[in-house]
């Protein structure tokens, strides 16, 4: 039996395991998808027991994403441009990769609302990992001008160093002023979570036509995204990045290529 799982600190919280598991089930195969509650001090050594344990890899959440890179053999491009693994990988000899379908998903998650970047200036608020994530999908998909906001503004010009391309740095007082004639909002910093304080930006400085998506989908209709939708923009919640990101993953660990479905997404609103 093909086993895979997700670790992370705390990880109760994952909604990997439901949703790998109604894939197992949907495509019929005879896997295990398990939520590995693991330390950061015992990282290192429950990857390297991966291949012992029978996995054929695993998901990694919060806080392992980049301390993980340490323990891998190989490192897909993609992680070696963002600098975070989400996904590794037992090869058949046994070695680790380390993959990130971030990325992925976030574009995806684009294209599948029929979102184009290349329409003018597109905003990430956020310079966390994800914001990494965002910024290279975007920068992949053609946008030419990006503006980061965020909280502290050194983070955001580490990101434009390392990444380069037209990137402008607002610091978030300056918010407002950075979505002035934007066609694409997205939300990559933790504000408006349940269990965080609310994202409260101004967003009346988008264009009519302005796209506004948010990373967070717990809650799924985000107060950033109400706001979005009574000014009539598109809006595009973070819960469809969440399940394109696991597409590749299923994949790589169970070797079927699964399907984002209306019914998916059903299931997994259940919980949220
Ligand atoms: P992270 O690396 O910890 O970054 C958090 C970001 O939020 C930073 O830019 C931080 O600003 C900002 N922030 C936090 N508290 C703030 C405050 N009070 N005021 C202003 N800014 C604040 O987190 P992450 O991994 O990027 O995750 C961010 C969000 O994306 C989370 O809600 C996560 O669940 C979600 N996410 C969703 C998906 C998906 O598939 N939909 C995938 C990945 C992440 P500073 O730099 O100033 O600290």
């Amino acid at each position: 039996m093909k086993k895979a799982g997700v670790i992370g600190w705390p990880v109760a919280h994952s909604l990997s395991p439901r949703l790998h598991g109604y894939w197992l089930k949907k495509c019929g195969i005879e896997g295990r998808y398990e939520a590995l509650a693991v330390p950061p001090e015992k990282l290192a050594e429950t990857l390297e027991n991966l291949p012992k344990y029978g996995f054929q890899g695993v998901n990694l959440t919060i806080p392992h994403k980049e301390k993980a890179l340490m323990s891998m053999d190989e490192l897909d491009p993609i992680v070696r441009r963002i600098g975070s693994v989400n996904t590794v990988v037992v090869r058949a000899d046994g070695s680790l990769e380390g993959r990130n379908t971030d990325v992925y998903g976030f574009m995806q998650n684009l294209l599948s609302s029929g979102v184009d970047v290349r329409a003018g200036p597109a905003v990430i608020l956020g310079a966390g990992g994800s914001a990494r994530a965002v910024l290279v999908a975007l920068q992949d998909m053609g946008a030419e001008e990006i503006r980061i906001v965020n909280r502290t503004p050194e983070r955001a010009e580490t990101l434009k160093r390392q990444m380069g391309g037209m990137i402008e740095i607002f610091p978030w007082d300056r918010a407002r002023s950075a979505m002035d004639g934007a066609t694409l909002l997205v939300n990559a910093t933790s504000l408006g979570m349940q269990g965080q304080p609310p994202l409260e930006v101004t967003i009346d400085g988008l264009a009519r036509k302005a796209a506004v998506t948010d990373l967070v989908y717990a809650p799924l209709m985000t107060g950033l995204l109400k706001r979005a939708q009574a000014r009539e923009h598109k809006i595009i919640d973070g819960l469809g990045m969440l399940l394109y990101q696991a597409q590749p993953a299923f994949e790589s660990f169970f070797g079927v290529r699964p399907g984002v479905t209306p019914e998916l997404r059903a299931s997994m609103v259940e919980v949220l």
